[in-house]
């Protein structure tokens, strides 16, 4: 089953540690739509055969177009493209952008399941991050949604934010709780290249906080939302049990998955290809009548092993024999005294062939990914 995603690329003002493709000038909506469009129309040969089992709005802030246009893309992919009747539908959405009237008109239009950027319920964080909303529009639009029916809710929450304590991380979650969503996204904050951010850390402007502290404030996520009865499925991400995000496990399990709009990545087989990331040449491209792919790969027999071990590690089930059959390999001899010593030091349980990492195991995920690919040769 495949998934579609699609990227709004406007934004009333860029958050200042935001590396996503996004515009401030609004005045190209129009253009930008026109294109979609073209797009979605040029997709209907290549994913003429696939089921279509989720869609996700994202950006951006896809909350900025009107409810016409939302409905005018979703009726648009349901007449060109097979999407299933329970199909997962989301949309983000930032507080302050949006109204209960607007909230019951994406339900009433088929949207299912929203995902809102709180972000933080602590003011001080809102401000270093640069968000355009306040706590008390984060918590209206929260409950605002649940006001109107909608029953499966996400809300991200950053952490390891400049200036955070550990008792402000609590705080956070603790308010988060109050609200019980479905699904929670809960990400340390990373400085990424070429952000607004980054050139403050590096001219002392602003200092990360250190690396234990974070370690701390992960491990307190994943006690009290575990604890609190969250599924902990993935490294950032826990849900009520039934309401894992199919779309982000689509992604996770290499299912095909085909993006639209400018930067939007696509996933076929074992072929990876992404769009332009510039509105301009994104818009050009299409009125010219091509596709706007910026470039593609071809995932090697390795490239795919190493990304499903890493997918599975970060969803926390890795199975041996699974990979063994999928990829005609054999895993055993190789990773039986890695994951043996990892279980007599505490980071993870190993029975069968099944590893299940725990909190521990979690805090250094990546290192376990590194230690497994780099014993294995698929020559
Ligand atoms: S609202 Fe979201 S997409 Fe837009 S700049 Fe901020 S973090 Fe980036």
């Amino acid at each position: 089953l495949s998934s579609i995603y699609l990227h709004i690329p406007f934004c009333e003002r860029k958050c200042i540690y935001c590396d996503f493709y996004s515009i401030e000038n609004k005045s190209k909506v129009g253009n930008f739509l026109q294109a979609l469009h073209q797009e979605i129309d040029l997709y209907k040969s290549i994913i003429d055969d696939e089921d279509i089992e989720t869609i996700y709005i994202g950006g951006g802030t896809p909350s900025l177009l009107t409810i016409k246009e939302i409905v005018k893309i979703l009726n648009h992919l349901q007449t060109t493209f097979h999407i299933k009747q329970d199909a997962e539908i989301t949309i983000e959405v930032n507080p302050g952008t949006v109204n209960k009237q607007r909230l019951s008109e994406y339900l009433e239009n088929g949207i299912n399941r929203l995902s809102i950027g709180v972000q933080s319920f602590n003011e001080n964080d809102l401000h270093v991050l640069s968000r355009i909303h306040s706590v008390t529009q984060a918590i209206d639009t929260i409950e605002s949604a649940k006001s109107v029916g909608f029953n499966n809710l996400n809300i991200d929450l950053i952490y390891a934010i400049p200036g955070q304590t550990i008792s402000i991380w609590q705080e956070n979650l603790e308010r988060m709780l109050e609200f019980q969503p479905q699904h929670i996204s809960a990400y340390s904050l990373i400085i990424e290249e070429n952000t607004p951010l980054e050139k403050m850390v590096k001219t002392n402007l602003v200092s990360p906080i250190d690396s234990e502290l974070e370690a701390e404030m992960y491990s307190l996520t994943m006690e009290r939302l575990t604890n609190a009865g969250y599924v902990h499925y993935e490294v950032s991400n826990y849900s009520k049990p039934g309401f894992q995000s199919k779309h982000n496990c689509n992604y996770w399990n290499h299912s095909d998955y085909f993006g639209f709009g400018p930067s939007a990545h696509s996933f076929q087989q074992v072929k990876r290809w992404w769009n332009v990331r510039d509105l301009n040449s994104y818009c050009e491209k299409l009125c010219s009548g091509k596709l706007p792919i910026e470039n593609s790969e071809i995932l090697s027999k390795e490239d795919m092993f190493n990304e499903s071990v890493m997918f599975a590690i970060r969803q926390n089930k890795l199975q041996i024999d699974g990979l063994e059959s999928k990829f005609n390999v054999s895993l055993s001899d190789s990773w039986n005294t890695i994951f043996k010593e990892m279980e007599s030091n505490g980071y993870l349980r190993y029975e069968n062939g099944i590893v299940k990492l725990n909190n521990k195991g979690f805090l250094i995920c990546d290192s376990i990914i590194e230690k497994l690919v780099s014993r294995i040769s698929l020559q």
